[in-house]
């Protein structure tokens, strides 16, 4: 049993993103001799809300290191596809958990903590131990509990993503989460993703096109 941090790797993106969503956007104008000519091609269309053409690409990423709880926010976005390791199927007798800074910054809260996690696995232990099947033995499990998922989206709903989860009432740790996407994107499809504004000590960031 290990605390945890949160690693976010690209796992694959669409290949020649942008050219792609240029033909694809292109084709509303048959406007195709002029392919390349306008580097702000899709930022324009962005900025116009003809958003509809950057639906073509999609990411996929593999998070490791967030709780339970982020995950559970995570899947809440329903136009994206979405692989969890499973509670039914995973033995959790050694989790791994997540710490908010709140708690890792207050030893009485974290000696209360960790000894919380160390009763709830012990719990978990004893459970299997007595035979109690995984899928019933996870009902003790904490909310900290690290959860690995992979998260594919296309490029639209990444932006609605970034768009929610990048402001600064969002929870930390999906804040983070989407602010470790977002500089990948945007090394990935500058075009499509350069237009957000990042403030890296809060982890939060905001479209130039956005109020
Ligand atoms: C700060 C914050 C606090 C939150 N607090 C809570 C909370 O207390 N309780 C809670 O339950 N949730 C909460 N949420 C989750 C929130 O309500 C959404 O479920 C989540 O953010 C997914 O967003 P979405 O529905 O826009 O995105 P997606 O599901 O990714 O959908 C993308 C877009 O597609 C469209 N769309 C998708 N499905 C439909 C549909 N069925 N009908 C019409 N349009 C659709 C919408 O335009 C939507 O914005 C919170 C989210 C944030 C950012």
């Amino acid at each position: 049993m290990k605390q945890v941090k949160i690693d976010v790797s690209l796992l694959a993106v669409t290949p020649d993103s942008e050219k792609l969503i240029e033909e694809a956007g292109r084709t509303c104008y048959l406007s195709f001799d002029k392919s390349g000519t306008n580097e702000n091609f899709i930022t324009n269309a962005i900025k116009r809300g003809h958003l509809s053409i950057i639906e073509h690409a999609s990411a996929s990423f593999r998070i490791k290191g967030a709780s339970r709880a982020f995950t559970h926010q995570l899947v809440r976005h329903r136009v994206a596809s979405f692989s969890q390791q499973s509670q039914r199927y995973v033995d959790e007798n050694n989790f791994n958990y997540a710490v908010p800074e709140s708690i890792q910054n207050n030893p009485e809260a974290l000696e209360l903590y960790t000894s919380f996690m160390q009763q709830a696995q012990s719990t978990y232990s004893q459970l299997r131990n007595m035979k109690i099947l995984k899928e019933d033995a996870r009902f003790i499990l904490p909310n900290a509990l690290e959860s690995e998922i992979v998260f594919t989206a296309n490029f639209r709903e990444l932006r609605h993503f970034f768009d929610i989860r990048l402001e600064k009432k969002a929870q930390w740790e999906i804040r983070i989460v989407a602010f470790k996407m977002l500089q990948i994107l945007q090394h990935e499809a500058p075009q499509v993703f350069g237009d957000y504004i990042s403030d890296q000590e809060n982890f939060t960031a905001q479209s130039k096109y956005n109020n």
